[in-house]
Order: structure tokens, then C-alpha cells, then sequence
């Protein structure tokens, strides 16, 4: 009954949870004739990370910087099934997967589970709260697509309650102080998005107002950005200077309540600054579902950062389970460039294992048989086959450069260069930035609609209703 899942009981089957950076990169160089292939997920999208900033602000549409996964899959050679579900159980043992309709609609039958032969497990994380009280409550994060939306309208509902008839100064003030938590490349590039906003549309829209706004970046370290270089973290800072966007470093937040932020000074005093609007982007963690898929293994996995994998990316205390992206604990930072570069290699090592297993089912098929003279060099040149097969290479990351873009039609990018490094700021490397990130947009789909959302916002300005 209902829709059933394809199925060669000749080939293997391979569940791949997620359609992030990792399960896209991995399904678009996947040979899925190989196998039978189920992609599993809770978004049935995947989620161009990088201009999500973009998104919070109204520069782009949210629906320009996704791609549904059908999209992948459906070109592919053999039928591939993508199921909108979460992950919710993963058995290493007996190779089972149970995963809900997690989603507001749900049908008579929203829980079941799956058999699978392979799995690949590149669910991601989630944000890391630390238990802070009042983070989950009273700031928006920076890591889903509802999270920007949920920005871009909280954000405008400030400025609206702010130009209210009759507020007082000191209201005004609070409601257009904005601070972002967190000094890594998201909130960076969030202060420097709330930035171009202030300054290219609610000047025009909000003239009364627009003197009034404040962005405040808070960071508990000694300096922001701390994996670029320290040259482009100082033009950093001096580009938020003359932006005016404040950053307190060393500072520690350590509440959020509904109408302010409360923060430990470096002094370790406690001061509480009201505000309209706090934007949480204070790093990651690993999400439940991998947390009890590692507990399970307890003498295998035992690195707190995430799923210890081999050198071929093959989670420890397991043959038939590999972890990519952000939820594997590697030696790499957890960045897209590492998602993508792992899902395409997994796809080659996968491709090497479709071969020796076929060839191992042929092995055991002449084995079985009766021997015969034109049998046994065929099973002796299986042999020397599967022995060239067994030598798997291991992954290996080519750093392409670090790209972040910070306000004011200006980027910074760190970019490895004949064999040293190129730190670069500025209005070229904001066009580099852009024409990078056009060309790896996964399609031409998308490509074509953050052009013409670029080109509008040039044009028109900034959408400011409120949805
Ligand atoms: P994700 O891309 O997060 O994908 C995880 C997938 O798993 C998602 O599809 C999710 O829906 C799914 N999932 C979640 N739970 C379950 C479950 N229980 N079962 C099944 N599936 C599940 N990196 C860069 O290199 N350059 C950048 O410029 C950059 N910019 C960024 C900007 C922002 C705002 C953010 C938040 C991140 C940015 N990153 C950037 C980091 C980058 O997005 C991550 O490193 C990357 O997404 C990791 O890929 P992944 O496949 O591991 O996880
Ligand atoms: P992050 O972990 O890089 O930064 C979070 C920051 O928040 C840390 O510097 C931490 O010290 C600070 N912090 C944590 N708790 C705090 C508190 N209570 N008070 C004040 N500060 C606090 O997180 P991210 O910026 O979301 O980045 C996550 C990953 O995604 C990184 O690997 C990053 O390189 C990657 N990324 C890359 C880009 C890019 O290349 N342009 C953009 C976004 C994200």
C-alpha cells in the first residue's frame, strides 16, 4: 500500500540522513545505479548556508539561496527517494533507522524505520545555547532558513513599535539596539548585513529613526574571527569602527531577557544593556540523534566534538556507517568547503565499494559452482581485482581560502597563493566574494535568482513590509 520504496534485492541499500552541504555534495557525484538509494531529512531542501545573513535583512529572497533535493535527485541515473522525516534512532547493530514525520501535517503513519546495508550519517548540528538562560526564549539564530525570516520580521517589528506615536527616547533607543552574540564569521557577517541595511534603506524609509540604531557584537574571546589572519581581523575592526558597529571582545553574555542582554565585562562586573533585538550565533553542537548513535559505541567514540571517523571518513567501531560535515569530529574546521569535499570523496569510495561488492557476489557465484577450466582464471583475475579494490585512499581537504563578507560592500578573504597566503580586504574582494558564491550556488536556478534579487535590492531597495 502507498507509496513503496525501490528496491534490487541484487544491490545494496544506502540511507543517507541529511540534505545539507555534506548529502548534496555526496548525492550529485553519487553513480546511483549502485545502489538503492534513500535520502532522509527533515528539510527537503538544501540551504545555501553562506547568504543566509543575506536573507535576514530582505537583500535576498529566502526561496533564491534553497534547492529542493528532487531537484539533485532527479537527474540522477536510477530513481532515488527522498523522504521529509527526521532521523530519530540509529541502530549500528542491527542496521536500522527509525525516523518520524516530524513536520505540522502528518498522516496516518508518521514513525517507521528502514533497513540499510550503508548509512551516511551527515545530519549536521544544531546551536549551541550552553544552557544560558533566556537564549532559546528571547534571541532569534542564524543557522535554519525560519530562523533568518523570523530575524527579518522580528527585526522590522522593532523599527514599526519604535516609530510608534509618543515613544519615549529612551525606548526608541532600547528597540533599535541590536546585539549579535557570538564574533565568528556568522555573527560578523549578520552585523555587517543589519549594517548595508541601516545604511542603503532606513535612512530613505526611517529618517527619523536611523540615527538611533545601534549594533553591538559581543564576543567572549579576545579578538573576533579568530581563524583569519591577524591582519584582516584588524581591517575587520577598523571597517565596523567607521560603520560605527561597537564590539565588546572579552565579554560574556550570560543571560537574555525579554527586553535586554545581561553581559560579564572583562572586569568581570555584570552590566544589563537594554535592547530590541539579540541575534545568536555563539557556535554549534552536536544534535541528539548523534549523540545516542555515538553512545551506543561507547568504546569507539569517545571525542565530545563529534563522530570519530577513520581516515576514510568510516565512523570508528563500524563497517558500514561514515560520518561527514559538521556532526564528524575531524581534524578540519566544520565549514561547507569540508562538508562538500567529504560528500564528493565518500561518493568515489562508495563507487569502489559497489565494485568489490559485485565483484565478491561473482567470486562466491564461481566458488560455489563447479570448478572449471574456464572458471579459474576468472576467479584468479576476481582476486587480484578485489586485493587493487581493498586499497581504499584516504580523504584528503584542499583548502580553497576562508570568505567572509562584512558590511559595506566590503569582504575579507584569506586564500592559500603559491604555496603562502593572500589576506585581502575590501570593495575587490566583495566582488570576488559575490562572483564566488554565484558560482558555487548549486544551480542556475539559483545562480539567476540571487542575480536578479542583487540587481532589485540595487534598483528598488530593501522590502520593509512586515510579513
Ligand atoms: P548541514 O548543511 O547543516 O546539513 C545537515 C542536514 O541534516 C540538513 O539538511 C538537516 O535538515 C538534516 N538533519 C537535521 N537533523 C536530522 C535528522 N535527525 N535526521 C536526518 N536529517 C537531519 N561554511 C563555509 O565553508 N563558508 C561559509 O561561508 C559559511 N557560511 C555560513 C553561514 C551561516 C549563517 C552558517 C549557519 C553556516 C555557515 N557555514 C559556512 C558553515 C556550513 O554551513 C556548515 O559547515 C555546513 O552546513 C555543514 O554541512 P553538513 O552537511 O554537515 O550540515
Ligand atoms: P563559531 O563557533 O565560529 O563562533 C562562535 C563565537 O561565539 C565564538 O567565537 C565564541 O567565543 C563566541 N561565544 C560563545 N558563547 C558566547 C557567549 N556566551 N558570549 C559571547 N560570545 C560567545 O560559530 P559560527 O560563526 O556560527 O561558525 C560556525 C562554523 O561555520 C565555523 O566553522 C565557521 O568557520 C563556519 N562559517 C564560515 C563562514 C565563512 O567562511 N564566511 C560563515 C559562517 C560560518
Amino acid at each position: 500500500p502507498g507509496v513503496q520504496l525501490p528496491h534490487d534485492p541484487e544491490k545494496k541499500t544506502l540511507v543517507v540522513l541529511g540534505s545539507g552541504w555534506g548529502a548534496t555534495s555526496l548525492l550529485k557525484s553519487l553513480d546511483t545505479t549502485d545502489y538503492n538509494v534513500i535520502v532522509i531529512s527533515p528539510k527537503n531542501y538544501f540551504l545555501f548556508t553562506p547568504l543566509l545573513p543575506s536573507v535576514a535583512v530582505g537583500t535576498l529572497n529566502p526561496r533564491s539561496i534553497i534547492q529542493p533535493t528532487r531537484y539533485v535527485t532527479r537527474h540522477k541515473t536510477r530513481q532515488v527517494s527522498v523522504i521529509e522525516a527526521s532521523a530519530t534512532e540509529v541502530d549500528p547493530i542491527a542496521k536500522t533507522v527509525k525516523f518520524a514525520d516530524t513536520s505540522e501535517i502528518q498522516g496516518e503513519v508518521a514513525e517507521t524505520s528502514i533497513k540499510y546495508d550503508y548509512l551516511v550519517f551527515a545530519v549536521g548540528a544544531e546551536v549551541q545555547t550552553f544552557g544560558i538562560p533566556g537564549v532559546k526564549e528571547h534571541s532569534c539564530f542564524m543557522k535554519e532558513l525560519e530562523d533568518a525570516e523570523k530575524m527579518q520580521r522580528r527585526f522590522l517589528d522593532c523599527l514599526e513599535s519604535a516609530a510608534f506615536p509618543g515613544q519615549s527616547q529612551d525606548e526608541v533607543n532600547r528597540l533599535l539596539h541590536m546585539v549579535v552574540v557570538g564574533g565568528g564569521p556568522t555573527g560578523v557577517e549578520v552585523s555587517g548585513e543589519i549594517h548595508d541595511f541601516l545604511e542603503e534603506d532606513l535612512r530613505s524609509w526611517y529618517p527619523e529613526l536611523a540615527n538611533s540604531v545601534r549594533i553591538t557584537l559581543v564576543e567572549a574571546l579576545p579578538s573576533v574571527l579568530p581563524m583569519f589572519s591577524k591582519q584582516l581581523i584588524d581591517y575587520t575592526e577598523s571597517t565596523f569602527k567607521e560603520a560605527k558597529i561597537d564590539i565588546l571582545t572579552k565579554t560574556m553574555v550570560k543571560e537574555i531577557k525579554e527586553k535586554s542582554v545581561v553581559l560579564q565585562r572583562p572586569d568581570k562586573s555584570i552590566v544589563e544593556v537594554p535592547c530590541g533585538l539579540v541575534i545568536w550565533a555563539a557556535g554549534n553542537k552536536l544534535r541528539k540523534v548523534t549523540q545516542d548513535l555515538m553512545a551506543r559505541l561507547p568504546q569507539a567514540q569517545t571525542n565530545r566534538r563529534g563522530v570519530a571517523v577513520d581516515a576514510h571518513l568510516r565512523m570508528e567501531g563500524t563497517d558500514s556507517i561514515w560520518a561527514i560535515g559538521d556532526c564528524a569530529a575531524t581534524s578540519y574546521a566544520p565549514t561547507a568547503q569540508v562538508a562538500s569535499q567529504q560528500g564528493a570523496y565518500l561518493a568515489r569510495i562508495l563507487a569502489q565499494i559497489a565494485k568489490r561488492d559485485n565483484l565478491e557476489v561473482r567470486l562466491k557465484t564461481l566458488q560455489d559452482g563447479p570448478q572449471t577450466e574456464e572458471t579459474k582464471p576468472e576467479i584468479a583475475s576476481i582476486e587480484r581485482q578485489l586485493v587493487k579494490t581493498e586499497k581504499l585512499r584516504p580523504f584528503h581537504y584542499s583548502h580553497q581560502g576562508s570568505l567572509a563578507y562584512i558590511g559595506s560592500d566590503k569582504a575579507i578573504a584569506d586564500l592559500p597563493f603559491f604555496n603562502g597566503n593572500l589576506a585581502t580586504g575590501g570593495v575587490a574582494t566583495f566582488l570576488f566574494w559575490r562572483s564566488a558564491y554565484l558560482s558555487t550556488l548549486f544551480s542556475l536556478r539559483n545562480r539567476t535568482l540571487v542575480a536578479t534579487d542583487w540587481i532589485k535590492v540595487k534598483l528598488f531597495g530593501r522590502d520593509v513590509s512586515r510579513e
